[in-house]
């Protein structure tokens, strides 16, 4: 996953304030760099607070617009506490959702994990996969 540094420090910006797992979600200008970040709003109807739910209509609202302006969507990141870089449960089901809810343009996502207190990002890619989804990790490229 190629992202601008400038994102990252944005993540990295909004994240230190908040005191519960959040996310947002990533785009690109030419389909590949990540170039441009949407910071998730809480949604008034979370359940575990430990845990990230994604705002799905904000986030959907979000990514129409940016089709609009032809901005790609890319993926969707959010944060862990204590240091934990392996996807949850419970995030494995939400990709597999958002996955199969694509349209058949999108073959492929980045479902990266902003890891506190490390302060690093650790990506996962989604592709489709004949009729499933197959999860694994990538390899981060900063770009100046
Ligand atoms: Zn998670």
């Amino acid at each position: 996953m190629k992202i601008n540094a400038s994102i990252l420090e944005t993540i990295n910006f909004h994240v230190s304030k908040l005191p519960f797992e959040t996310g947002g979600i990533l785009g690109s200008h030419d389909g590949s760099l990540i170039d441009k970040l949407v910071m998730d709003i809480p949604s008034d109807k979370i359940e575990k607070p430990c845990s990230y739910t994604p705002n799905v209509d904000f986030l959907n609202d979000s990514i129409q617009q940016w089709k609009e302006k032809g901005i790609s969507f890319m993926g969707i990141f959010h944060t862990h506490f204590g240091g934990a870089k392996m996807l949850s449960c419970g995030d494995k089901r939400y990709i597999n959702a958002i996955m199969t809810a694509m349209p058949h343009t999108i073959t492929y996502l980045y479902f990266p994990i902003f890891v506190l207190p490390e302060r690093i990002l650790v990506v996962y890619k989604a592709e489709k996969d004949g009729d499933g989804i197959k999860i694994f990790q990538d390899e981060l490229q900063l770009l100046p």
